[in-house]
């Protein structure tokens, strides 16, 4: 406010007096005071019952101010579904995924994905992986590690006995990759 209307007194320009208060049917406060009564709901209600006009004015000061008034119900007409799934995208699906892949003639590798969606370091899995089956493992992708050996059927122990947060049901086994 600036200092010249902060210092101004009697009737203001636009304003026609001497005031109304209109007050609430439900609460029996003046109808601005409504959205600190803890029925506001109800208030709402009274309010789109009696005064509708009043109500619009109410509604659309709503709308536009951030923490008045239903919390819930403001929620659910702004964010609505689209922001769920982006939240959920953001996520990630977490899921830790197994596969076996050929290599060369005889020899299988298994691929394994989705533990960085844990938080868990690809480095030192591979490496936990290359001690525990005693062959070759490497971050072979963003969120890939290649395990030289089938060890597939094994990594369903393995893992959740490692990293009790991926549970057994968490790790899903995709067969084996066609050649
Ligand atoms: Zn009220």
């Amino acid at each position: 406010m600036s200092e010249s209307s902060r210092l101004t007194l009697g009737p203001k320009p636009g304003v026609t007096y001497p005031i109304e208060v209109i007050y609430c049917g439900n609460c029996s406060m003046p109808i601005e005071y409504c959205e600190y009564y803890p029925e506001y709901d109800k208030c709402k209600q009274w309010l789109e019952r009696n005064l509708p006009t009043e109500f619009e004015k109410i509604k659309l000061s709503d709308e536009t101010s951030e923490g008045a008034g239903d919390e819930e119900k403001k929620r659910q007409k702004r964010g609505g579904k689209g922001m769920m799934k982006a939240k959920k995208k953001d996520d990630g699906p977490k899921q830790v995924c197994v596969s076996r892949a050929p290599r060369g003639k005889k020899k299988s590798v298994t691929v394994v994905t989705g533990l960085s969606s844990f938080g868990i370091d690809l480095k030192v899995a591979a490496k936990f992986f290359g001690t525990k089956f005693a062959c070759g493992s490497s971050v072979t992708g963003d969120d890939e590690i290649v395990i030289q050996g089938d060890v597939k059927d094994d990594l369903f122990d393995v893992i959740p006995d490692k990293w009790p947060e991926i549970d057994e049901d968490l790790i899903e086994d995709l067969g084996d990759q066609k050649r």
